[in-house]
């Protein structure tokens, strides 16, 4: 017989967004396994309110404070207890009484809630990719340090930390990252240089928030991968490397020394990693989920196209080069993405504002929290220049 476990306590980080919703989506299928514990979102009190009420959360938090009222007043007569600002975020993700903390804010935003909950020794399950990206090392640095296990949710890395299980001393040659290519997979830079917002977030795989869906049309999301997967596996920038792969089927591979191949597959259906990264090492069925080989019929896979696509060598290089480098990315990458949305600028500008941020902001090669909030600030600050200057000659 099985033994009982306890219920896990989850803290979800940013719960209203694509990746918290379908978490809470499989918390709900497995009331049994997991309880929430703590939900935190930016600015949509409503759905955070409906959720913090379904789920029977002990905490919320509205990270802005303008809100806490109309938060405040339909919470009212529940058990939740409301809280606003992102400090209260950061010392509730540090509670003792969670067990896992998802964190699926979007952007640089996670960084304080993360160090803080990793501080507190409770595990991540890491989607904010953005936080690794901006602070690999001193992320992974704290997480050694408080024994925190880091968890990946990417799909990527999920099928990567997958094919690792079991695997004693990796002797990894090469981790395979696969990319669906985009909506422009097939685009000129001619082409991409026309694309409207809508249709950049018109993604062919897979549904998720307005940043993310941004950084795979420019495939800076695929750099950032790339990043991610070297802070999760130790692995050097050049035994990483992207192979495009439409289908989304294959979620990424480990090819090993002796040449032997490990994938993971599935459907494009995010609730699966979110699901591992929460119930590792156990799986747990999951409904609608079923994959028909005989359906799918071929995968196919191509090299990607750095020259239409300069985001990915912008990537590398960043990884090369360290220290501060990719948080000058990732800050310049939030603004640009945010300019190109409000119809600021092109799409091709995105990468160019990205790599000129890159080449003017002061390098430190061993940047402390402190570097890297500073940096983060004045990569936005640069990045905003060149988008002024941008409006100036249109
Ligand atoms: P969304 O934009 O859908 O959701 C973001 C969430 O974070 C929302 O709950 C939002 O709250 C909250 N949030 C945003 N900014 C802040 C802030 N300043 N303070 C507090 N909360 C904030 O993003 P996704 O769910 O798509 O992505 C989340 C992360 O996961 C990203 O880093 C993304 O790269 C990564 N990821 C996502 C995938 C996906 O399929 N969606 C796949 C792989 C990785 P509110 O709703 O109130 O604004
Ligand atoms: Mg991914």
């Amino acid at each position: 017989m099985e033994r009982q476990e306890h219920k896990r306590k989850i803290a979800i980080l940013g719960s209203t967004g694509s990746i918290g919703r379908q978490a809470l989506e499989v918390i709900g299928e497995h009331r049994d396994l997991f309880e929430v514990e703590l939900l935190v979102a930016n600015s949509n009190y409503e759905l955070l309110a409906r959720q913090a009420v379904e789920f029977d959360a002990n905490n919320a938090v509205i990270c802005d404070p303008a809100l806490y009222d109309k938060a405040a007043s339909l919470l009212s007569g529940s058990n939740v207890k409301l809280f606003s600002g992102t400090d209260s975020a950061c010392s509730l993700a540090n509670g003792e009484d969670i067990d896992i903390v998802l964190a699926a804010m979007s952007g640089f935003s996670g960084l304080r809630p993360v160090l803080s909950a990793i501080r507190a020794g409770n595990a991540i399950a890491l989607a904010n990719k953005e936080i690794l990206v901006a602070a690999g090392a001193l992320v992974t640095e704290e997480a050694f340090k408080h024994s925190v296990p880091l968890i990946p949710v990417d799909s990527e890395h999920s099928a990567i930390f997958q094919c690792l299980q079991g695997v004693p001393c990796p002797e990894i040659a090469e981790l395979l990252i696969t990319a669906s290519g985009g909506p422009f997979r097939e685009y000129t830079v001619e082409e991409m240089s026309r694309v409207t917002p809508e249709e950049a977030l018109r993604h062919p795989k897979w549904k998720m928030g307005k940043k993310v869906t941004i950084d795979s049309a420019t495939m800076m999301n695929k750099g950032f991968e790339v990043m991610e997967a070297h802070w999760f596996f130790r692995t050097p920038p050049h035994k990483i490397n992207i192979l495009v792969h439409p289908e989304s089927i294959i979620h990424s591979m480990v090819r090993f020394e002796d040449g032997a191949v490990l994938a993971q597959l599935g459907l494009p259906d995010m609730r699966i990693p979110i699901q591992y990264a929460l119930t590792y090492p156990r799986r747990r069925p999951l409904k609608g989920t079923y994959m028909d080989f005989t359906e799918i019929g071929k995968l196919t896979f191509q090299a990607p196209d750095l020259e239409r696509f300069p985001a990915i060598g912008i990537a590398y290089r960043a990884l090369e080069k360290g220290g501060n480098t990719g948080c000058i990315m990732s800050g310049a990458d939030e603004v640009a993405v945010d300019a190109f949305l409000n119809g600021k600028i092109g799409f091709n500008d995105i990468a160019g504002i990205i790599g000129e941020t890159v080449e003017n902001i002061t390098y430190i090669k061993s940047p402390g929290l402190e570097d890297i909030l500073e940096t983060d600030r004045l990569s936005r600050e640069y990045a905003l220049k060149i988008i002024a200057r941008h409006g100036h000659t249109h």
